[in-house]
């Protein structure tokens, strides 16, 4: 997963003038995102983070070295003890505490344990991911009629899966009012659109896959990151930000 999204990442970069940035970003916290989660591979793991910590917090640094070159936050935390570290990712897992670089540290480890199907000790609230409970970062449509909520996916921001969420509903706040849910789309960018809720003000954005299966969602995303500075201007907040954290 983690070498899909590096290699979408290095060709949008190649093409993109406006997201070259983020994307190239992308492709390097990726591919330390594979690294560590081959040097995880020979780890015995629990799925119970205070069991596992201990065995991944020095393979997962790397990957705070590539967020440090573009976070002063994650460049100060290069100099955390080991203790505030590994506190700092429990307090993440336990309280879905909104912290995009302990999530990315922690990607590899939970596409592990999904991989080899070891259970999360996490909350699963409603609207998030039905294998860890993260957050949908993202949102996916794979067919053509609005009305077929069945077609609907939602991507898992800390596990990478992608799942089925048959209706039209806000997954933040479980919202069916049609009249209080909308889509914004644009035309520089004809497969997104924003998908916001009137009554707590998230919004998803979705990225349609009926024509063009090519487009990784998580990837893809940040073709379109003036679309998110609208969405914030009008008042909205993201569910949960993407790959730059954003
Ligand atoms: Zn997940
Ligand atoms: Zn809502």
């Amino acid at each position: 997963m983690f070498e899909q999204r590096r290699a979408r990442a290095a060709l949008l970069a190649d093409q993109s003038d406006a997201a070259r940035e983020p994307l190239q970003f992308a492709a390097a916290l990726s591919n330390a995102q594979a690294q560590s989660m081959h040097r995880f591979q020979p780890v015995s793991l629990s799925g119970h983070l205070e069991n596992d910590v201990d065995k991944i917090v020095t393979l997962i640094h790397p990957i705070l070295e590539v967020i440090a070159q573009r976070s002063d936050d994650a460049k100060q935390r290069l100099s955390d003890e080991v203790s505030v570290a590994k506190t700092r990712l429990k307090a993440f897992w336990s309280e879905n505490h909104h912290d995009y670089i302990s999530r990315a540290l922690l990607q590899p480890y939970v596409a592990l344990l999904r991989e080899k199907n070891i259970t999360p000790d996490r909350v699963h609230s409603r609207g998030h991911c039905p294998f860890c409970g993260g957050a949908a970062w993202i949102s996916s449509r794979k067919s053509a009629s609005d009305a077929d909520g069945g077609f609907r996916y939602l991507g898992c921001s800390l596990c990478g899966l992608d799942w089925n969420f048959g209706r039209i509903a806000c997954p933040a706040c479980g919202e069916e009012d049609p009249h209080k849910l909308s889509n914004f789309s644009s035309d520089r960018h004809p497969t997104v659109r924003i998908e916001s809720c009137e009554t707590c003000r998230r919004y998803v954005k979705s990225i349609d896959l009926t024509l063009d299966a090519r487009p990784l969602p998580p990837v893809d995303d940040l073709l379109s990151l003036s679309m998110d500075l609208w969405a914030v201007e009008e008042g909205f907040v993201r569910i949960e930000p993407g790959m730059a954290g954003m």
